[in-house]
């Protein structure tokens, strides 16, 4: 593993990922986010041009684009939208990509734009909790839920005949990982669509649509953003049929971001990179610090060298995420933990600067023991964060 957090030594990194992992088309992710989505220069305009605020545009005689309506299309999303594309696929300029206003509106554009009554889904059962929420809409509308875990490829024994396969890999909270190219192959094979959620992940931490699936979707709401500040989500996608009828759901929906948080979302996209390498190194040396320790069960990180899906993790992400989740042996040992916590928040979501913890339990949502403790690691100096989790450990135990 190297010192910012890339499969290393210990996994090869993904060659149609990036050679090494890192740079694609002779520049690195770093350069690439800073520069992600930026106009031509124009003499006396700022860099990233400031959030477009307008519900209408000036539209004399026919009413075509690219701007017409502030619910159809935004000057500001247009920047973003380009710079997510070139983070989901580079030096591709067939990829179409749409943000919305929040991970959920991201993920139901493309189960209501893609699935009629009649159709099947395959589903996580152990994704993000709000999924669940969705079998009864989409039942309401005539639509079959199957569900399975994400590891071991299970969603597989229960595809057959099904129009779509949603994927969550790394799943949250539970961190289990699924074989991406496989499972496009065996779902392509059976005639089905394939989505993935890459909320945990990112970008930079592992690419859906080179992985072969039809839909990358996201929460930016986490590291993407990664200040805890706003809500947003996006759909990236090839075909652009698909791409259309994902922008016709927005636009019907209306489940439209904010110019300001759009904004918001592009300013922090150039410190993604920057981000993501210290918090995804810092997240393997906690788990490291927290492996084997006398106190902690169920570990997972998908970058920890002994983790249940670190061989198929290794082949697929470029960088293993910010999360890190383990069991305490009850849920008051985990409140104590959490209780003596300094530099860490006890707060729910992902994926931002300053460290968060939560005991998952209490939303009652997620099949995990009483104890789980979902771990998501800032940009804090390593060694203040991992002294801050054990000395809270030890108090825990008293
Ligand atoms: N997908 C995953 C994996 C998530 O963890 C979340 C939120 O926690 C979402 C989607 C939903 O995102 P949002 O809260 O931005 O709607």
């Amino acid at each position: 593993m190297s010192d910012n957090g890339t499969p290393g030594a210990s996994g090869a990194p993904d060659a149609a990922a990036g050679a090494g992992g890192e740079r694609h088309g002779g520049i690195g992710d770093g350069t690439r986010a800073v520069r992600a989505g930026l106009p031509e220069p124009v003499k006396y305009e700022p860099t990233l041009p400031g959030p477009v605020f307008a519900a209408h545009f000036h539209l004399p005689g026919e009413p075509t684009g690219p701007y017409t309506y502030g619910r159809d299309e935004n000057p500001t999303w247009t920047h973003l939208e380009r710079a997510i594309g070139e983070l989901e696929a580079p030096g591709e300029s067939g990829a179409s990509t749409l943000v919305f206003a929040s991970g959920m509106a991201a993920i139901s554009a493309v189960l209501f734009s893609q699935l009629r009554s009649g159709d099947a889904v395959v589903l996580p059962d152990d994704g993000y909790q709000a999924l669940p929420l969705l079998h009864e809409q989409l039942r309401a509308y005539g639509i079959e839920v199957r569900t399975a875990p994400t590891g071991g490829d299970a969603q597989l024994s229960v595809l057959a005949g099904a129009r779509l396969l949603w994927l969550e890999t790394p799943s949250n909270p539970g961190l289990d990982v699924c074989d991406v190219r496989r499972m496009v192959a065996a779902a392509h094979e059976a005639g089905a669509l394939v989505a993935v959620d890459n909320t945990l992940a990112t970008p930079l931490g592992q690419r859906p649509l080179q992985l072969g699936a039809d839909f990358s979707v996201a929460s930016d709401t986490k590291g993407m953003t990664g200040h805890g500040d706003i809500l947003l989500g996006h759909v990236s996608c090839r075909d652009p049929e698909r791409a259309a009828e994902v922008r016709r759901w927005r636009k019907i929906v209306g489940a439209i971001p904010g110019p300001m948080e759009a904004w918001l979302a592009h300013r922090s996209l150039a410190t993604l990179a920057l981000r993501i390498d210290r918090q995804c190194a810092t997240a393997l040396a906690l788990a490291e610090a927290l492996s084997g320790h006398r106190d902690v069960a169920g570990l997972r990180y998908p970058g920890l060298p002994g983790d249940p899906s670190h061989e198929v993790a290794a082949r697929q992400m470029r960088r293993f995420g910010s999360v890190v989740s383990f069991v305490l042996p009850d849920r008051e040992w985990a409140d104590r933990f959490l209780d003596a916590l300094r530099l860490v928040d006890d707060a729910t979501s992902f994926g931002g600067v300053r460290s968060t913890a939560e005991r998952r339990g209490r939303w009652g949502g997620d099949a995990v023991p009483e104890g789980f403790v979902r771990f998501s690691v800032g940009a804090e100096d390593p060694d203040d964060l991992i002294a801050d989790a054990l000395g809270a450990l030890d108090k825990a135990a008293r």
